[in-house]
């Protein structure tokens, strides 16, 4: 790599990156203003405006946007008839969590070890950082090739959906040719990974009920129909023996064909416990990835602690289920539902009512974009080829980005590989996997430009 040019560049960069890192750590810009005040994300917002503008970028500026934050964006032109690439990240943060649970302090930028420990380090002030490198990699070598727009949300963290709703309100703004993401990581460090699919989900409670009232178990229990006990039978015909997802015509048996996930590996990533076996069927990949997975992820019954000797009239249940790409998120909903519905026992009433639902995401892989990421990533890797990995969560703007620019190819990249351990306490970036994904993203731009 030390032959390249733009490699070098970025290499000499470094210093000064990581002194801008360490500015961009050291504000508190959570978007939680009852934890950390506006300023410290205005700060943060202000700084990366700064950044824009000193690098050229044009109508910088900081967007309200409808949940109360704001994100920067800038535009910087390129050669006339060049395509048009968006540059995300975001500037909020995850809230430290425990501070005590810190080596060194969260918002002080500090290196340990060869990697550079503060909250954002990673996820996603490190996204900022490396935009910025590609960017002035490529000032240093001729140029630009491309047209750059570049957004960095506010409060991506907090799920309130700010800068998806401004997308939609200014559906033009954000256009591009193809959108780099800088929100996601390799899977693990030093193998390039491009995240190419996102899981859907979709989100309902179901309410079960017999009785008028709770009734005593000993006087009516085994004849009376206990509104928790159909509960249970339903939630449990939602999982095969295995404990593979059984959603009633729902397909269960897609393969995934992007990298191995080894089942060791995931076991320990997991932490299961010696003697558990993983559920689901398929390579770990097909499963966490691939096919559909229910959770529940609540039931409302009497706790253990001043639990009565009652038959319960009624018990709830708040269900997800992971819907895999190329599954309709509402076709899925429908047939939870219908599942839900009938195969609730005994006649018991119950109602089904949906609560949110996010689509799945697949890229073109095939697409020039995604050629041309693969190319940067050999030689900002040397040795290794480009994988393609998905993603069990959503990303909602994502999602609103395919939804207003269905031509536009979205690559997912960045710094969160599992060592960075984003969002718990002592988050930490490693700077050689900054200075590559940089590189990276500098020569991606250039080989897209070209094709
Ligand atoms: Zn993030």
């Amino acid at each position: 790599m030390s032959s390249n040019p733009v490699a070098e560049t970025v290499s000499s960069l470094m210093p000064r990156a990581k002194e801008e890192l360490t500015a961009l750590v050291a504000f508190k810009s959570v978007a939680d203003f009852d934890q950390f005040p506006r300023s410290e994300s205005v700060g943060a917002a202000n700084w990366i405006a700064a950044a824009l503008r000193a690098e050229g970028f044009q109508d910088v500026d900081l967007l309200d946007t409808p949940d109360g934050t704001q994100s920067v964006y800038g535009y910087l032109p390129g050669p006339e008839g060049a395509r048009t690439v968006l540059l995300y990240a975001h500037y909020d943060v995850q809230p430290p969590l425990d501070e005590a649970g810190w080596a060194t302090p969260p918002f002080e930028l500090t290196e340990r070890d060869g990697r550079w420990y503060g909250r954002g380090a990673a996820d996603c002030k490190g996204g900022v950082l490396m935009h910025l490198l590609a960017l002035r990699a490529l000032k240093a070598n001729g140029g630009v090739p491309v047209h750059v727009k570049f957004i960095a949300e506010g409060s991506e963290e907090q799920g309130t959906g700010g800068l998806e709703r401004y997308a939609e309100q200014h559906p033009e703004l954000l256009a591009a040719d193809t959108v780099v993401i800088g929100d996601a990581g390799n899977f693990r460090a030093g193998l390039p990974t491009v995240t190419s699919t996102l899981r859907g989900m979709t989100l309902v409670r179901v309410k079960v009920d017999t009785l008028e009232g709770n009734l005593h178990s000993g006087q009516f229990g085994g004849a009376a129909p206990d509104a928790l006990a159909a509960l249970i039978r339903v939630l449990d015909s939602l999982r095969a023996e295995d404990g593979s997802t059984t959603v009633d015509g729902l397909a269960a048996d897609s393969a995934w064909e992007g990298l191995v996930y080894d089942e060791e590996q995931f076991r320990r990533d997991a932490r299961v416990l010696d003697g558990v076996e993983l559920i689901g069927s398929g390579a770990v990949a097909d499963r966490i990835w691939a096919r559909p997975a229910v959770t529940v992820l609540g039931i409302d019954c009497p706790p253990v602690v001043g639990a009565t000797p009652s038959v319960q009239a009624s018990a709830r249940a708040l269900i997800s289920l992971r819907v895999p790409p190329g599954v309709d998120a509402a076709e899925a909903t429908k047939l939870l539902q219908a599942h839900l519905e009938s195969r609730t026992p005994w006649g018991a009433r119950v109602a089904v009512e949906q609560i949110g639902q996010g689509q799945a995401f697949r890229a073109d892989t095939g697409s020039p974009a995604y050629r041309a990421m693969a190319d940067a990533m050999a030689v900002a890797y040397p040795g290794q080829e480009m994988q393609y990995a998905g993603q069990g969560g959503s990303i909602p703007l994502c999602n609103t980005l395919a939804a207003l620019y269905p031509r536009a190819e979205i690559l997912l990249i960045g710094l969160s590989e599992p060592e960075a351990q984003i969002h718990a306490v002592n988050e930490s970036v490693s700077p050689e996997e900054l200075e590559r994904l940089s590189v990276a993203e500098a020569l991606f731009l250039r080989n897209y430009a070209a094709s």
